[in-house]
């Protein structure tokens, strides 16, 4: 990780910087940029937006991960369920992601379950307008079994549960095996979580090699044929080439996969995506607890540094605006 990811990370991490930013810059171009800075209903009407004005679906995440405070569990669970409601009220189809530990797993695996499952329930009772289920995100290695066994625990009731899996991991191929014919959808990511030579494909072109290959599995015809939706999630334009051509080389149609990406992230791909017919889905951020996630954004892009500099001036103007009391 080179310095200025971790100048952001730490950036992302600091108590005072996020209070500071949270208070006054929800207005900012940075947090605008990446972020639906408000509660559910903002959320859904983002969600409305996209499909109306560009043909593409999303996928609503509550800001908030890595907690244990009852209080931000019940707020997660609480605005998940309540954009669920909102998303299969509008005839949307009903796609909620949800970090494991932003649900309970810090707290107690068996409240992270419960949480879940209400989760589910809920996108699973919504009108099927396209569709719907629950995405697990994958958080770093030590989550990933927790993950996978919460998420066995929800197909086995029958529960739409879908689940994030990482290409860097070397032990992602086992996993994406014992899914491919259970899952409503898996969804692939490079991986967020860099670990040692053991545990990863070390660089790029191995982990788009591992990438690749398990995209195939993906788009195999068991997989297909057992109802397994194919979701690539990356901003990289060279990697979703190469994938289209491998969906292409197997005679599978635009429209037996979807590309994702960050909203706000790479939105010329985006549009460049659905005008050659691409399925394109966003994943939608929304809440107050914008700063951290946003300046992580910044860390992976460092041409984002612009909206973080502009974001700051505003604050700083906005901070000396505001009365003291
Ligand atoms: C929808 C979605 C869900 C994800 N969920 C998870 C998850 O659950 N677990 C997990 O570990 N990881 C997750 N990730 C993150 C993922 O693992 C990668 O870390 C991230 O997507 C960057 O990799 P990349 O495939 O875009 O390729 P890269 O090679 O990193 O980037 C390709 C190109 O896109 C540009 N780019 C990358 N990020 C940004 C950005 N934020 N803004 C502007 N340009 C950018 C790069 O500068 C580069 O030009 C998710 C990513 C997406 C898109």
């Amino acid at each position: 990780m080179d310095l200025w990811q971790r100048t952001m990370i730490r950036l992302a991490r600091s108590e005072r910087v996020t209070g500071l930013m949270q208070r006054h810059g929800g207005a900012t171009a940075l947090a605008r940029r990446f972020v639906v800075v408000g509660g559910p209903e903002a959320a859904a009407a983002a969600a409305r937006r996209l499909r109306d004005r560009r043909g593409i679906s999303a996928s609503l995440s509550y800001l908030g991960e890595y907690v244990s405070d009852p209080v931000l569990i019940d707020r997660t669970v609480e605005a998940s369920l309540a954009v669920s409601q909102l998303l299969g009220a509008a005839g949307l189809d009903v796609q909620v992601s949800v970090d494991p530990t932003a649900i309970g797993q810090l707290a107690s695996p068996d409240l992270c379950r419960a949480n879940a499952e209400r989760i589910a329930r809920s996108v699973a009772s919504q009108p099927a307008a396209g569709r719907n289920f629950l995405m697990l995100d994958m958080e770093d290695l030590s989550l990933v079994e927790p993950t996978l066994r919460l998420q066995r625990d929800l197909l086995d009731q029958g529960l739409p549960a879908a689940v994030t899996l990482q290409a860097r991991l070397r032990r992602t191929e086992g996993d994406l095996e014992s899914v491919l014919t259970r899952a409503p959808a898996v969804r692939l990511v490079k991986g967020a979580f860099p670990r040692g030579p053991e545990d990863d494909h070390q660089g790029k072109a191995a982990i788009e090699r591992s990438y690749l290959s398990l995209a195939q599995m993906m788009l195999s015809s068991p997989a297909r044929e057992a109802g397994l939706h194919p979701v690539f999630a990356t901003h990289d334009d060279g990697l979703i080439g190469r994938v289209a051509g491998v969906a292409r080389g197997m005679g599978v149609p635009q429209d037996g996969y979807e590309f994702e990406m960050l909203y706000g992230a790479h939105r010329e791909g985006e549009r460049r995506l659905r005008a050659e017919g691409y399925s394109v889905r966003l994943y939608v951020p929304f809440g107050v607890a914008w700063w951290p996630y946003a300046v992580r954004r910044v860390g992976e892009h460092p041409r984002n540094a612009l909206l973080l500099g502009r974001s700051l001036v505003r604050r700083t103007q906005t901070a000396s605006a505001t009365p003291r009391r």
